[in-house]
């Protein structure tokens, strides 16, 4: 896990569209993201930090117009809190490594897990796998 100084250099180089996900937990509209239709193999990174998130091999079309996965890369990439806000629970994602907000983790997805991992595009960078 990355200290607060280094979280905080890192967070000074976001464009204000990340920040308002990745910062201040907000959502970006759905459709409108980088990566909900994106069909490359690869790897998604943290758009902070960098560190490895999800795998494009769990990657499934939800229908809803951000990019949804069903298993982060490693179990300990992908940090899940409880989160009250606008008066319902919700499971947060957030950045194992340097706490930036990713989306929410639902349990209406696919099998073998059934979840659905619902993350901003902006809160991920693609990283293509070369063949
Ligand atoms: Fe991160």
């Amino acid at each position: 896990m990355l200290k607060k100084d280094e979280v905080a250099k890192l967070r000074s180089r976001l464009t204000p569209e990340q920040a308002e996900v990745c910062v201040n937990k907000g959502t970006e509209m759905p459709f409108t993201g980088e990566y909900w239709d994106n069909h490359d193999e690869g790897v998604y990174r943290c758009a902070v930090c960098g560190a490895e998130l999800f795998d494009s091999s769990t990657k499934f079309e939800s229908g809803t117009g951000w990019p949804s996965f069903w298993q982060p890369a490693k179990k300990e990439s992908v940090k899940e809190k409880d989160d009250y806000s606008f008066d319902m629970h919700r499971v947060e994602a957030e950045c194992a490594e340097c706490g930036s907000h990713l989306g929410h983790v639902f349990d209406d997805g696919p099998e073998p897990t059934r979840l659905r991992y619902c993350i901003n595009s902006v809160s991920l960078d693609f990283e293509k796998r070369k063949h």
